[in-house]
C-alpha cells in the first residue's frame, strides 16, 4: 500500500513538472514572439528632487501587454527572460524605444531631463553592446548626458575587467551609470570604488517600512554615508509616504523615486506630464 502512494506521488509530480516545463516552454515561445508582435511596452516612472520638487529623470521599465493575460509587470517575466538570454534583445528593444520617444519629446521642446535605463549585465556583456548604444545615440540625435544606465546590484559581483572596461568607456562619453537595488547585493566597497559609478539606489525594501522599522532607518542612514564618502550620487526607490520623504529629507537623500510621487505612467500620460510641466 505505502508503496503504491509512493508511486502515485511519484507520478503527481512528475505530471506538476511536466506542466511547468510546457507552461515555460509556451512563455518562452511567446516571449519571444512578443517582441515581433510589438506586444512589449516601455512605461516611466519620474524621479524627484524632493527638495525642489522638480524632475530630474524618468525611468524606463518594460511591460508586456500579454494578449491573454493582460499587461505583466517584469516580475512575471523578466527572470525568464534572463534564464533564455531573450533579456538581450528585451532590453535592445526597450533601449531603442525609450531613446526614440525621450528624444521626441526633446524636438518638442519638452525637458524629461535624465532617461533611466535597466541594464542586463548580460547586455553590457553583449558583443555589440557599445556599437548599439552609439547606433542609437546617433540615430535619436540623443546627447550621451541624457542617458543613465541603472545596473543592479546583484549583477555587479558577476562582472569581468571586460564589462568594468565597457563601463568606464560609456562613462567617458558622459552617460551616468547607477547601482540599482543597492543594500540588497552584497558588492564589495573595494569593487564600488573600482568602478565608474555615478550614483547609488537605495532599495525599496529598506524604504519600506520607515518609519517603524529603526534597523532600516540605521541602513539607509549608513548607506548615505557611504555615497557622500564616496562621492556618489544617491536616490531612494519606493517612496511611498510623506514620513519617509521627510525622512530621507533630514538624511541628506533628496533624490526620490516611488508611487508618493508617482506610479510608472504610458508614454502618452508622460508627454502630457511634461507638457504641463513646460507650461
Ligand atoms: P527596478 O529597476 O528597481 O525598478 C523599480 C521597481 O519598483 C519598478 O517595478 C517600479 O514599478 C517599482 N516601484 C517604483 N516605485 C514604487 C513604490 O513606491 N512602491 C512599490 N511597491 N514599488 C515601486 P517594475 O516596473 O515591476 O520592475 C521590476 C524590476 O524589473 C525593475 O526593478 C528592474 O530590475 C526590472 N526591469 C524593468 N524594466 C526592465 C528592462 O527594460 N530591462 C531590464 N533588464 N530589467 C528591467
Ligand atoms: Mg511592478
Ligand atoms: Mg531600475
Ligand atoms: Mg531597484
Amino acid at each position: 500500500k505505502a508503496k503504491e502512494n509512493g508511486r502515485n506521488t511519484f507520478q503527481f509530480y512528475a505530471s506538476e513538472m511536466t506542466q511547468h516545463a510546457l507552461e515555460r516552454m509556451a512563455m518562452k515561445t511567446s516571449l519571444k514572439e512578443a517582441i515581433e508582435k510589438e506586444e512589449l511596452v516601455v512605461h516611466y516612472q519620474p524621479q524627484m528632487d524632493a527638495k525642489s520638487e522638480r524632475m530630474i529623470g524618468l525611468e524606463a521599465l518594460v511591460r508586456w501587454q500579454h494578449p491573454s493575460r493582460g499587461l505583466l509587470h517584469p516580475d512575471k517575466f523578466i527572470a525568464l527572460a534572463e534564464e533564455t538570454g531573450l533579456i538581450i534583445d528585451i532590453d535592445r528593444w526597450v533601449m531603442k524605444t525609450a531613446m526614440k520617444e525621450v528624444s521626441h519629446w526633446h524636438k518638442e521642446g519638452l525637458i524629461p531631463d535624465v532617461l533611466a535605463l535597466n541594464l542586463s549585465i548580460k547586455q553590457l556583456e553583449g558583443h555589440n553592446f557599445l556599437k548599439e548604444i552609439n547606433e542609437c545615440l546617433t540615430a535619436f540625435d540623443f546627447k550621451p548626458q541624457w542617458l543613465e544606465l541603472e545596473i543592479p546590484e546583484g549583477q555587479v559581483m558577476k562582472n569581468h575587467k571586460d564589462s568594468i572596461q565597457k563601463l568606464q568607456t560609456l562613462n567617458k562619453m558622459g552617460i551616468s551609470i547607477s547601482i540599482d537595488d543597492f543594500g540588497t547585493g552584497y558588492s564589495s566597497l573595494s569593487l564600488l570604488k573600482r568602478l565608474p559609478i555615478n550614483r547609488l539606489k537605495i532599495d525599496r525594501s529598506f524604504i519600506k517600512d520607515i518609519p517603524a522599522d529603526e534597523e532600516d532607518m540605521a541602513i539607509v542612514k549608513a548607506i548615505i554615508a557611504l555615497a557622500d564618502s564616496l562621492k556618489l550620487n544617491i536616490i531612494a526607490e519606493g517612496v511611498e509616504t510623506e514620513e519617509q520623504k521627510a525622512f530621507l529629507l533630514a538624511n541628506g537623500c533628496t533624490y526620490m523615486q516611488g508611487y508618493y510621487y508617482s506610479r510608472p505612467i504610458s508614454s502618452e500620460l508622460m508627454r502630457k506630464f511634461l507638457q504641463k510641466k513646460a507650461c
